[in-house]
């Protein structure tokens, strides 16, 4: 028996660690976006199985037992895709999701409901964004002139981008003296992030609070039901509840 763990995220490497130290068999799925991706340990995958038809068909002949989704939350597909298989293939899942971010005293956040929205604001109270919400996505913004946008994300972006802008490379994690500096530097007056949660990528936000920016924040997605739990310590015990393992 072994467990599937749909990675990309810190938590999903975090898991694997602790799964086959119990000596679990785990083998992690990544969907092979970034070039140079932090592998997790034990058994790995990497591309897409094909959607939710290949997948249950996938976890039926690789014997997998227990499916954790750990997916970041705005990977919208592969969760529904791996609820819809592991109902087909009478395999239980849970769903690792870390907290969202919640606003502090001090901040200045705009809660929207996705990237295009996100666009739509910036230029209201912004012309030089830090827009931080990663590769996929970018062309919502493309048709914004009136504001300069440095994009963070891992690897290059495909086109098509804003007209204005300057592509900085970085795979984190970042700090909050780093983002001062990129901050003061690039002369920003507005941050743009999906609500990712966890501290990886945190330190934009105290950056931002000290230097008095309004941040523009993506709600997450919303998420099939089931069971779901904050972290690697609880999928863990999850998947001993339900596997018997260890
Ligand atoms: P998505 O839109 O939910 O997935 C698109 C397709 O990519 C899926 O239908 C699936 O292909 C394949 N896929 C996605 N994750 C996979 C995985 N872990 N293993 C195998 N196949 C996978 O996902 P996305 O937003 O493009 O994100 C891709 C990956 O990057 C995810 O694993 C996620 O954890 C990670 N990530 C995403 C973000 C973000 O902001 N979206 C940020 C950081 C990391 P098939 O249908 O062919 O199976």
């Amino acid at each position: 028996m072994r467990v599937l763990v749909l990675g990309g995220t810190t938590e999903a490497r975090e898991l694997a660690a602790v799964l086959d130290d119990a000596g679990v068999r785990v083998v992690s799925s990544l969907a092979g976006r970034v070039s140079r991706p932090a592998l997790p340990r034990g058994e790995v995958r990497v591309g897409g199985f094909g959607g939710p038809g290949a997948l249950a068909r996938w976890l039926v002949s690789e014997g997998i037992g227990a499916v954790v989704d750990a997916t970041h939350p705005f990977a919208e597909r592969i969760s529904a895709s791996a609820g819809e298989a592991c109902t087909a293939a009478g395999v239980p899942l849970v769903r690792l999701e870390r907290l969202g971010w919640s606003e502090e005293a001090g901040d200045r956040w705009h809660w929207v409901d996705d990237l295009t929205a996100a666009a739509e604001r910036v230029p209201d109270i912004g012309e030089r964004a830090f827009l931080t919400t990663g590769r996929q996505g970018l062309a919502a913004f493309a048709g914004i002139d009136v504001a300069w946008f440095l994009i963070r994300c891992v690897d290059p972006p495909e086109p098509p981008l804003p007209a204005r802008h300057e592509l900085l490379l970085d795979r984190g994690p970042y700090t909050v003296d780093g983002e001062l500096e990129l901050i003061d530097r690039h002369q920003i007056d507005v941050v743009v992030t999906k609500d990712s949660g966890g501290a990886h990528t945190a330190a934009k936000l105290t950056a931002a609070r000290e230097r008095g920016l309004p941040v523009v924040v993506v709600r997450r997605p919303p998420r099939p039901t089931g069971v779901s739990v904050p972290d690697a310590a609880g999928a863990y015990d999850w998947v001993v509840s339900v596997t018997g393992a260890v």
